[in-house]
């Protein structure tokens, strides 16, 4: 059986970038619904016991759309902390970042281009390569990196009910104030394993 990810942060803690009522239905409704939803599928279906991502790299249909959707969040949430005005990347990530991308500011360009203009609901990933190469993804649904053979360092969720409540139709606005609450410790950590 999956569980629930407990939170690496008080409901309240993100505010203002994201409010403890959009924490609350985000991971206490959304994220528990494809906990149970996934729970609810998995017997009989040859995938219990896997782990999330060889599940994700391999199923289809409910299975794949739940499964990835728990995978996402749990990255998502756990990458997330209390604001900051100056906050950077760290350690070898930034190193990599500045080296393939010229700045961190192209980077936040080129990251927010895809997710400002990704259609409809969906993610957009910072990923890397076997060779530690970054990649900036655009992913619909419940897609994840894993599914093309890439390891997911950083995700921004944009599915409405991510940013709905305390933005609005704002998409744009939601990603701008997103780069306050990133914890790149975490990140980077994903990074260097
Ligand atoms: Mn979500």
């Amino acid at each position: 059986m999956y569980k629930l990810i407990d939170l690496p942060f008080r409901e309240n803690e993100l505010e203002p970038v994201i409010s403890a009522e959009t924490i609350a239905l985000h991971h206490g409704k959304h994220l528990a619904t494809y906990v149970n939803n996934l729970n609810n599928l998995l017997p009989g279906s040859g995938f219990e016991e896997k782990p999330l991502e060889e599940i994700v790299a391999s199923a289809t249909g409910g299975i794949f759309n739940n499964a990835g959707q728990i995978l996402n969040h749990n990255l998502y949430f756990e990458q997330l902390q209390a604001p900051s005005e100056d906050n950077n990347p760290v350690g070898k990530l930034a190193a990599a970042i500045d080296e393939q991308f010229g700045s961190f500011e192209t980077f936040k360009e080129k990251f927010t281009a895809a997710a400002v203009t990704l259609f409809g609901s969906g993610w957009a990933w910072l990923a890397s390569d076997n060779d530690g190469k970054l990649q900036i993804l655009q992913m619909p649904n419940a897609d994840n990196p894993v599914t093309k053979g890439l390891k997911p360092l950083m995700t921004m969720d944009v599915w409405e009910h991510a940013y709905y409540v305390d933005y609005r139709n704002r998409r744009p606005d939601h990603i701008a104030a997103m780069w306050k609450i990133l914890n790149w410790q975490v990140i980077e950590q994903r990074y260097r394993l």
